[in-house]
């Protein structure tokens, strides 16, 4: 039995879809998540030339309103009978996601006790045997294996096992 850490934004909630939904309707564009296959999409977005999404972060209605990641609720099923598995959330910043998280964690992962789902600061004093995040601030400080969930964000950063999608993160515990 392992201790697996796993995210939330953008590994079992789109965040990025909801990102771009508000970044396209600030800017008049239409890009999508592939536009940024080749290419940073922090620095894009900071370039100067755009308004940027993150204010409205802190808004109403964010967090609440994301996309399930597919394929997650069976997955994350799945492994939690068969392993510890913790939902650790780096969401102290924004102070309205507190809510719309554990509303949404009830939504899409009722089988979650609020035991095993840790709202936080810095994911740097967490431990355990797996972390799967898309953000490499979290991995890089993390002493177990870690995988990174693909993300229009982390396209160019290499070095770690990454992973597409919820079925590859299941072959990985159950195939292995
Ligand atoms: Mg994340």
């Amino acid at each position: 039995m392992k201790t697996i850490i796993i995210d939330m934004d953008d590994v079992m909630a789109d965040a990025s879809a909801g990102i771009l939904d508000v970044f396209n309707e600030l800017n008049g564009t239409d890009l999508k998540k592939d536009f940024f296959k080749d290419k940073n999409f922090y620095d894009f977005m900071n370039s100067g030339k755009y308004l940027t999404y993150r204010d409205r972060l802190f808004d109403q209605g964010f967090f609440i309103n994301l996309e399930v990641m597919p394929d997650a609720q069976e997955v994350i099923k799945e492994l939690s009978e068969k392993h510890k598995v913790y939902i650790v959330s780096a969401a102290t910043e924004f102070p309205n996601s507190l809510r719309e998280k554990y509303d949404w964690m009830q939504k899409y992962f009722p089988f979650i006790s609020w035991r095993n789902f840790m709202l936080c600061g810095d994911k740097s004093i967490v431990k355990g045997d797996v972390m799967i995040d898309d953000h490499e601030k979290n991995l890089k400080t993390f002493s177990g294996e870690t995988l990174l969930f693909d993300a229009m964000h982390n396209q160019q950063l290499e070095g770690y096992h990454r992973v597409y999608n919820w079925q590859e993160i299941h072959n990985y515990f159950f195939k292995n």
